[in-house]
């Protein structure tokens, strides 16, 4: 069986063709600037990469260049858009609704539409893929894969915020939490790694990118994670404040006059290890900042470290332990550095880093040394091949 993977933002797509009977990955692009220009990257095993400056006005047009490289004679990997027997696409919000990937009907999109209000610029995205994908390819089943999923089986203690219950009920202000994707791929091949059953594991998954959240998985399942009712929760980010005090918001906005708008900008855009450094929200950036002698650099690096520890030390109390650390994505997999100081507050969990694996690149590998109580662990998360997984299922499930 052959998925094809999408990933629509509101300016920019990125998508996998992977044949699922041996998850192997025939091709891979990324669409940017849609709706400014147009710009389509490809890449298919085996074959030079394919570049096309292309207008791309929408994301008809969009998923309409990706159709026509995945089957271009030359640089394509089939022969017919028939070939592809399923679409999984990631959705950003499912609100409390979805707690697992489903295949698409009506009633879906009604939800997806519905939670528009919970992520403005991302469900409206994704929504627009899997109806150019229905259009396009009329027949083909598309399945919907939830970021916020995977957090469902949060307990209420961990998902309400200590404000007037009426607000849960009428709009549903709650912690949704997102990458659940990441956070379930990641834990599951920690438990592989460490070769015990999942469901007998406490794991801490850190999902450091651009965004990032922590997620504490016990038996398999998400009890807690930083990201809130929004991706903004949390963590500091590259650009995202994470957690502030409500009040601080409130001052700010009345000393400055902020207009609700411009704060959601601030706290958004301009804040974050950007904001505490003002050198860049590229934590490369910030690291050659650092080692150059910019203060700022220096302390923008270690609040986000001294955060992400004291995050993880939440879920070790209220998982009542832990077995493994995980560190994915971007920064996670990338920056044995970041990796270094977070770990440097954990000795209380014994956690031993091995300089050397923890300078490894581009593999999953334990990183700690034999003594160490508690294991860390680098694995490169896969978000599309878990929707490519969850959609061969769902779609064989069907049949
Ligand atoms: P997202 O999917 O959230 O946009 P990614 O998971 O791709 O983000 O992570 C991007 C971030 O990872 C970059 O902004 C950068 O800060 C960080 N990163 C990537 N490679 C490295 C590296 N070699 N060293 C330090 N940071 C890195």
């Amino acid at each position: 069986m052959k998925v094809l993977v999408i990933n629509c933002g509101s300016s920019s797509l990125k998508y996998q063709l992977i044949d699922m009977d041996t998850e192997t990955l025939l091709a891979k692009g990324l669409c940017e600037r849609i709706g400014i220009d147009g710009k389509l990257k490809h890449e298919a095993a085996g074959k030079d990469k394919f570049i096309s400056e292309a207008p791309l006005k929408d994301h008809n047009d969009a998923i309409q260049a990706v159709l026509n490289a995945l089957v271009d004679p030359e640089h394509g990997v089939i022969k017919d858009m028939k070939e592809i027997d399923a679409v999984g696409h990631r959705v950003a919000h499912g609100g409390d609704h979805f707690n697992k990937s489903v295949l698409v009907t009506p009633e879906v999109k009604d939800y997806i539409t519905k939670y528009i209000e919970l992520a403005p610029l991302h469900n409206p995205a994704n929504l627009s893929g899997i109806e150019v994908c229905e259009k396009l390819m009329p027949g083909v089943p598309q399945v919907a894969v939830f970021d916020t999923a995977f957090h469902q089986t949060m307990p209420e203690k961990a998902y309400l915020y200590a404000i007037p219950y009426k607000y849960y009920e009428q709009y549903k202000v709650r912690k949704y939490g997102f990458h659940g994707t990441s956070h379930k791929y990641v834990s599951q091949e920690c438990a592989k790694m460490m070769d015990i059953p999942i469901e007998n594991t406490k794991i801490i998954t850190c999902h450091l990118g651009n965004g990032g959240s922590v997620t504490a998985v016990q038996g398999g399942i998400s009890i807690d994670t930083s990201m809130g009712f929004t991706p903004l929760d949390g963590i500091a980010m590259g650009t995202r404040s994470g957690s502030i005090d409500a009040a601080a918001v409130l001052f700010l906005m009345r000393k400055e006059n902020l207009s609700v708008d411009e704060m959601d900008r601030i706290l958004n855009k301009e804040s974050g290890v950007y904001g505490i450094s003002g050198v860049s929200s590229d934590f490369r950036d910030i690291e050659e900042a650092e080692s150059e002698g910019n203060k700022r650099a220096a302390l923008a690096l270690e609040t986000f470290a001294y955060r992400v520890a004291k995050t993880i030390g939440e879920y070790v109390a209220t998982m009542n332990g832990v077995d493994a650390i995980v560190f994915t994505a971007g920064l996670g997999e990338n920056s044995g550095s970041t990796r270094q100081l977070i770990c440097n507050y954990l000795g209380y969990l014994g956690i031993e880093l091995d300089s050397y694996k923890n300078s490894l690149r581009g593999q999953a590998v334990e990183i700690t040394t034999k003594q160490s109580r508690v294991q860390v662990y680098v694995i490169p998360t896969n978000e599309e091949l878990v929707i490519a997984r969850d959609t061969k299922e769902i779609v064989e499930a069907q049949a």
